[in-house]
């Protein structure tokens, strides 16, 4: 397997600490809101990784923070915060805000065919964690308290900025017309570890801490939530391109000042999905959500494949014409598949060839693009039909296409199908026995399954009332 890693910024042999085994942490959702397709984009490519690290053969324990608190509208630590504005919004209470919209994720998940990670973790869950490392850090003289506030101070660190390409401009986050700088702050990009002395007066979830009531900064979760279950040493550490700075960054700082030695080594980011006039967000246009794309008609896994069609690492434009196009590329390849006959015996040898093929293209930095040329490559193949069906079946196991499955309305259709024809032949040899009352009775009982039939001058029609 080769991986780009977003700290040396080159592509490398991705190899485990531990042999066999792999580490990999995912940045959860903020559960303040529907997640749109642009999240999901991340999300998507992220499954297909850890598929494919397991596809590789090894050993997978991936874990998934959900944050419930202390994420502000401002990623720099400013602005409102994300959970109390859903509740707000909703007139409900920040913990049913929270429920509804985990669900919610884990609903357009599955319908995207995403696995669920091993290990799910509420950040409410993890308070004491979050004190336990505060105060290490504030040992190590990493921290500082300012404006009741817990801070950590950037300005301690050699090196801070390190995924490097970060100029000025890119780091004024949260320097926006509706949000203050905070005056506690040393330096510009110090961020809060904890909440003592909030701005809103009604904060719903607060705890003891040794620094007063108060509620954990947004970063300090996902070290925390790592280590809890992964340790001090992961492997890999995923999440959208826009986490990079600060919240990658941030988590870096904290985590390697606690442990004192390097934490993850290497860091995988999925670009943005764009519209055609920018980056998608929920504050702009439509937000694009998996409903809405139903709403319109679209199999969730249509989306899917649209975004395996191109690779993580490039910035991916939506268009409604465009996820038009996939449709019928998605129709046209399940139909495909479809049509190969289960015959003739699997050959273990090539599933094992193509097998190792695909490990070879798609472990190639997550080329998902390959994966899928593969796959019209095994049905032009000479292959017989039960070593190709083989093949997709394993394939699948990355991709999650649901390529085998039959579409569940046309497999209904085929069987109404098959029944009418039947019965509509059965009362033709009725009639021209001139048995009326068997031809009026299969009639009546087409009708009450809801079947209408005409007869027509070019023989009997039928259709569903
Ligand atoms: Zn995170």
């Amino acid at each position: 397997m080769r991986l780009y890693n977003s700290l040396t910024k080159r592509v490398e042999e991705f190899i485990p600490i531990e042999e066999g085994r792999v580490s990999m942490y995912t940045c959860g959702p903020t559960v303040y809101h529907f997640a749109h397709i642009g999240n999901l984009r991340s999300y998507i490519c992220e499954d297909v990784l850890e598929k494919l690290l397991r596809f590789s053969g090894l050993d997978v324990k991936r874990v998934m923070n959900i944050t419930d608190v202390g994420h502000l509208s401002s990623d720099a630590d400013t602005g409102e915060d994300k959970m109390l504005k859903g509740a707000k919004r909703e007139h409900k209470t920040v913990m049913e805000i929270a429920r509804y919209y985990t669900d919610a994720f884990f609903s357009d998940c599955a319908k995207l065919n995403i696995k669920t990670p091993d290990v799910v973790e509420p950040a409410t869950n993890c308070i004491p964690e979050f004190i336990h490392m505060i105060e290490g850090l504030l040992e190590k003289g990493y921290a500082y308290k300012a404006g009741e506030n817990i801070y950590f101070d950037t300005s301690r660190l050699k090196e801070y900025y390190v995924f490097g390409n970060q100029n000025e401009d890119e780091l004024m986050v949260g320097v926006r017309d509706d949000v203050t700088e905070d005056t506690n702050k040393r330096n510009k990009n110090d961020f809060v570890l904890w909440f003592t002395k909030s701005k809103f007066e009604d904060q719903a979830l607060k705890w003891e801490s040794p620094w007063g009531v108060g509620y954990p900064g947004w970063h300090i979760e996902c070290s925390c939530i790592s280590m809890k279950h992964l340790g001090e040493r992961l492997d890999l550490h995923c999440g959208g391109i826009d986490n990079m700075f600060p919240h990658h960054t941030n988590e870096i700082a904290q985590s390697e000042s606690f442990i004192g030695h390097k934490w993850c080594n290497y860091w995988f980011h999925v670009h943005h999905l764009n519209d055609e006039t920018g980056k998608m967000s929920k504050s702009k246009g439509e937000f694009l959500t998996v409903s809405l794309l139903e709403k319109k008609g679209y199999d969730p896994l249509v989306y899917r494949l649209f975004v395996l069609q191109s690779h993580y690492r490039k910035p991916l434009t939506f268009s409604f014409e465009t996820l038009d196009q996939t449709a019928a590329t998605y129709k046209k390849l399940k139909s495909r598949i479809a049509a190969v006959a289960d015959e003739g015996n699997v050959d273990e040898a090539a599933l094992k060839e193509w097998h190792d093929k695909f490990v070879q293209a798609v472990g190639d930095d997550c080329n998902t693009a390959m994966g899928l040329t593969l796959l019209y490559d095994v049905l032009k193949s000479e292959l017989n039909g039960a070593t190709k069906r083989g093949i997709i079946e394993d394939y699948d196991r990355v991709l999650s296409l649901d390529l085998l499955k039959e579409d569940e309305e046309e497999a209904v259709d085929d069987e109404l199908r098959a029944y009418v024809e039947a019965r509509i032949e059965e009362r033709a040899e009725a009639k021209k026995a001139k048995d009326f009352a068997r031809a009026d009775a299969i009639r009546d009982e087409l009708a009450s399954k809801g079947i209408m039939i005409k007869d027509t001058r070019e023989g009997v029609v039928w259709s569903r009332a």
